[in-house]
């Protein structure tokens, strides 16, 4: 059967399902009721532990069936416009996915920062963002809407194929790597957008990854970041049992106001609270608390007393993290000594307290600086930029 590439784009996606949205679709489709649950374990199977991405691959399904596949699904992985490559060895990935149905396609940017004996994904949740942190490089993108489940999943699946953590698939025994040989050990949901405004499909992506007969990712190594929204705190922990990290940045409402503006909604009182709430803290499992390092702003010693006193009571890390710039922001990263005296200073209360090494400033792909190709920088700009960065860091 010929398919026109607009046809293509258009037919649903099985990525990103659930095992029962995936038993229905198929069903749907004419699979007859008796084969579904043996159908959808073999495709589940073929998707996440092999990574196949044309249904011919999938060996021991029928003709019949994966023609019917053919015929209504696909389970392309998106198409990468850009692959750039730090030279710190973090990679950025631009990636376009086609509209699904109405709509038109859209971009985002997905990391791979490698360290040593682990390597972490950073995935997106939104294209662009609805809060406008002020030191936030993807808070100043207009486009914004939710990314499906599908969108999610597929950055981890294209990031295991281009990291080779998908490399028998063609074999009999042909799986993924097991655990200590991956590259991708972590997943944060630290990329573009706030995870907890698109809860749904958040949660069913963080499953699928954590999915132990498919990617299998231990949940203690998935960490979803958000900037505050209080309601969903608790109920995610409830129903995904992942790690959570919180962008705190300020200690009192009045600046928290103007840095994380959902502050105003969810002031500092009601976020401690609902991290107090969080299901199954322990010394084991910690909420990491980020911390952006802007001079003069929020990096007083007089500040980090205040961050002391704020957490008391809670099981925590601190993640110090220097003030990545970009172009047009109106911040500085406080200097080196200010920063090491403010880890100290909360070392000395009992913190673990590491100051995270930026990764990857220069293509870009540091927190706070994605955003989609169509919102990106013209050439020129970006010229100027790197030359800033150069000034700036040297060749860090
Ligand atoms: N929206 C979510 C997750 C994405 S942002 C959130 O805000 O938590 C990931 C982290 O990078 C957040 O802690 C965010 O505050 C931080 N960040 C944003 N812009 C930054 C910048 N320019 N420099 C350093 N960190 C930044
Ligand atoms: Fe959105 Fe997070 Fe950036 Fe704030 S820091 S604008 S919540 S992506």
């Amino acid at each position: 059967m010929a398919f026109s590439p607009a046809m293509l784009e258009a037919r649903p996606s099985l990525i990103g399902l659930t095992r029962e949205e995936l038993g229905k679709a198929l069903v749907e489709k004419g699979l007859p009721e008796r084969q579904v649950k043996m159908r959808v374990q073999q495709i589940w199977h073929w998707l996440y532990i092999r990574g196949v991405s044309d249904f011919d691959d999938m060996k021991n399904v029928s003709k019949d069936l994966r023609e019917l596949l053919h015929a209504h699904f696909t389970i392309q992985r998106p198409e990468i416009v850009e692959e750039q490559i730090s030279n710190d060895g973090t990679r950025k990935w631009l990636l376009r996915f086609p509209p699904r149905g109405a709509g038109r396609p859209v971009e985002i940017e997905t990391v791979y920062i490698p360290e040593d004996g682990r390597g972490t994904l950073c995935v997106s949740s939104q294209v662009g963002c609805t809060l406008t942190c002020d030191f936030c490089h993807t808070g100043t993108q207009r486009l914004v809407r939710n990314l499906t489940a599908e969108e999610i999943v597929s950055q981890l699946l294209l990031a295991r194929d281009r990291l080779g953590d998908f490399p028998d698939r063609d074999t009999p025994q042909g799986a993924i790597v097991p655990s200590e040989g991956r590259k991708i050990t972590n997943m944060v949901m630290m990329g573009m957008g706030e995870p907890l405004y698109n809860f749904d499909h958040v949660k069913t992506a963080m499953l699928i990854a954590s999915d132990g007969d498919g990617l299998s990712l231990s949940k203690r190594r998935i960490t979803l970041s958000t900037s505050g929204v209080v309601p969903e705190i608790v109920r995610i922990g409830e129903e995904t049992g992942v790690m959570l990290a919180i962008s705190l940045h300020a200690v009192r409402d009045d600046l928290r106001d103007l840095l994380v503006p959902i502050n105003k909604k969810y002031p500092l009182k009601d976020l401690i609270a609902a991290c107090k709430a969080y299901p199954g803290l322990s010394n084991a499992r910690r909420i990491t608390f980020e911390y952006v390092m802007l001079k003069g702003v929020n990096d007083s010693l007089v500040d980090a007393r205040d961050l002391v006193k704020l957490l008391k009571g809670i099981p925590a890390k601190i993640n110090l993290i220097p003030f990545n710039p970009w172009p047009g922001s109106r911040y500085e990263c406080s200097d080196w000594e200010t920063i090491e005296a403010f880890a100290d200073f909360i070392n000395q209360a009992g913190y673990a307290s590491p100051i995270r090494t930026p990764r990857g400033r220069d293509i870009l792909a540091a927190c706070g600086q994605l955003k989609s190709e169509s919102e990106r920088m013209k050439k020129t700009d970006r010229l100027a930029f790197e030359a800033m960065m150069i000034a700036n860091h040297g060749e860090d």
